[in-house]
């Protein structure tokens, strides 16, 4: 049976050492979450990120726009934002509605305040590895494997997914520590195959019960980034847990996997960006 990578307890050491590190700076971090029309998976992570602040000291500021306030409204919001000294991060909560340019839209958050990490200057940075802010899934996934000492090095890492957000970041991240690295998508044939050789498997697709036991390698470390909502209202990832867990080594749990790691890095970076 799998160990099983407990995310929820790292992510409630993080959040503590977070607390304390406001605590004795004297500095008041804050950060703005900007949310567009209603979406109630999007109301679920603000609420969320709210409370995180709260309890670590940071200033949460909530600016909820309609949907159809429309994207000039939403670009002169940022822009108030980056002048503003008591906001050090601005988070704008994807998706957005329809008619909006996320990526117009990310590109208008002053990179030193981008503490999700994803214009185009941190991409570029964390490409070379001279990052400010490393986005807050990948960087959660590195820091739940450290924690458990497990070291890509010379590991064979299968990232499915690759997303600008989630799995190509978490490529470059396991790269950046020595592995060697190869990324599925929806035009792998036979991902099996593949997933197979891996050391480490990293889900980031989306579909539930994509990965089954018999597409992973005995003792191979599985991370599972997805948060699926099914019908009933739970949430599951994209691995077949109950399974995988006979095969793996290690294994993450969703809930109580990445998704509160994703959560803790926010605060990390929040307070990052105080700092700078
Ligand atoms: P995207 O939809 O942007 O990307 C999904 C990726 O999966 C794409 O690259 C797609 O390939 C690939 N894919 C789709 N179908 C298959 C398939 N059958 N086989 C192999 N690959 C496939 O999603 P995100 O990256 O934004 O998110 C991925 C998951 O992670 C979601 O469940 C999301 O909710 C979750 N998530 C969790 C977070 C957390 O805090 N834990 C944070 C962010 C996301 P292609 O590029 O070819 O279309």
């Amino acid at each position: 049976m799998a160990i099983i990578l407990d995310g929820k307890a790292l992510a409630a050491q993080v959040k503590r050492e977070v607390a304390e590190q406001v605590a004795t700076s004297g500095l008041v971090p804050g950060l703005a979450v900007i949310i567009v029309g209603e979406n109630s998976a999007s109301r679920i992570y603000v609420n969320a990120k709210k409370k995180d602040c709260e309890a670590c000291g940071i200033a949460s500021f909530e600016f909820a726009l309609d949907a159809d306030a429309g994207e000039a409204k939403l670009l002169e919001l940022i822009a108030e934002l980056n002048a503003r000294d008591d906001v050090h991060g601005i988070l704008v909560q994807l998706p957005l509605p329809a008619g909006y340019s996320e990526q117009a839209v990310i590109q208008a958050i002053s990179p030193k305040k981008d503490v999700d990490a994803f214009h185009f200057e941190n991409v570029g940075k964390i490409t070379t590895g001279d990052f400010i802010f490393l986005p807050c899934t990948p960087a959660g996934v590195m820091e739940i494997l450290e924690h458990y000492g497990i070291d890509p090095a010379g590991k064979h890492c299968v990232v499915v997914g690759r997303s600008n957000i989630v799995g190509k970041p978490q490529a470059l991240l396991l790269l950046h520590k020595h592995a060697t690295v190869t990324i599925c998508h929806s035009r792998t044939p036979d991902l099996g195959a593949i997933t197979r050789q891996a050391d480490i498997l990293v889900a980031a697709v989306g579909k539930a019960g994509l990965i089954t036991a018999d597409m992973v390698k005995p003792d191979a470390v599985v991370i599972d980034v997805a948060i699926n909502r099914m019908d009933d209202g739970k949430i599951c990832g994209d691995v077949d847990y109950d399974a995988v867990a006979e095969v793996a080594s290690h294994i993450t749990p969703v809930p109580g996997g990445i998704g509160p790691m994703t959560r803790a890095v926010l605060l990390r970076n929040t307070l990052k960006a105080t700092q700078l």
